[in-house]
């Protein structure tokens, strides 16, 4: 029995990376990176930390 669910890229969801923790690869990282850098112009006030689902998770799927 194995309920957790398996983590996607915020980005594009694929499965994720372990390296990049809520994303599939650097080019996800970076492409939200710039996205909320973007946000950040737009809205010229405080930077909204990002809001990373399923941070609190164990983190111990590995998908090969
Ligand atoms: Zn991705």
């Amino acid at each position: 029995m194995n309920a957790s669910p398996v983590r996607r890229c915020v980005i594009c969801a694929k499965p994720r990376h372990p390296d990049f923790t809520t994303f599939c690869s650097a080019r996800c990282r970076d492409r939200d990176l710039v996205r909320w850098l973007d946000d950040g112009y737009a809205l010229k006030g405080s930077p909204a930390d990002p809001d990373v689902p399923g941070m609190d998770g164990d983190g111990t799927s590995t998908l090969d």
